[in-house]
């Protein structure tokens, strides 16, 4: 068994501990950026051809050859890419020059993201609302910051914790909502097997905890 094989021994058994420390960030750990990514490709790629074979799959087929390093590829470079600090977008600040002090919401960004309990996808929309104080960004830095935050194992919850927590930070105001409403395919085409049910969670901070602004916001929601 090799040191990576065995630090994720370690790593199973405090899973198992009570999380009582309240946070919002993605378990990770220490060493998570130590390996380049084309070693992390090589070892998931055997890791998967592993699983394959376990199922009984051959793997000399035409077919079947390419997957494990498809897979490999696929969970590093494209659906896991945002676990990465260092690939959180930059965003620049314009000034609020036109002194605007209405809800802004960008609405229906779409996402696709996987849940970390099943490994299959999740995915929706994601509405984003903040009232502006001194700074504002680029629109599109909004989809870029749900993006980010879907492009690594996930549950719905801290996602939409984690987009909220982002925005504050950035905008300099705690006047931030974040509204996700999303499909589960381990809900939908496994377990229970419910194919209509969605699943949508919000996050309400600063004025938007009082009832006139939730109110505005969730009627711009219906309207537009
Ligand atoms: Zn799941």
């Amino acid at each position: 068994m090799n040191n990576h094989t065995h630090h994720h021994d370690d790593h199973d058994h405090e899973d198992h501990h009570d999380h009582s420390e309240f946070t919002t960030q993605t378990p990770l750990r220490a060493d998570a950026f130590e390996l380049s990514d084309d070693a992390k490709i090589d070892i998931i790629a055997g890791h998967f051809k592993s699983i394959m074979e376990t199922l009984g799959l051959d793997l000399s087929d035409d077919s079947l050859k390419g997957t494990p390093r498809r897979v490999a590829k696929m969970y590093v470079k494209e659906s896991f890419w945002g676990l990465n600090p260092e690939a959180k977008p930059t965003v620049s600040h314009f000034k609020n020059k036109f002194k605007y002090q209405q809800i802004l919401l960008e609405k229906d960004i779409q996402f696709y993201t996987n849940c970390e309990h099943h490994f299959v996808p999740f995915f929706g929309n994601a509405h984003v609302a903040y009232i502006p104080n001194g700074k504002v960004i680029g629109l599109s830095k909004l989809n870029r910051i749900v993006e980010y935050y879907s492009k690594r194992p996930q549950v719905q919850e801290r996602m939409t914790m984690q987009i909220a927590q982002e925005l504050k930070s950035i905008l300099g105001t705690e006047n931030v909502a974040v509204i996700i409403n999303a499909k589960h395919l381990c809900v939908a085409s496994r377990g229970i097997k419910d194919n209509s049910s969605h699943t949508t969670t919000a996050e309400y901070c600063g004025l938007f905890n009082e009832p006139e602004n939730r109110l505005e916001l969730h009627r711009l929601l219906s309207i537009v």
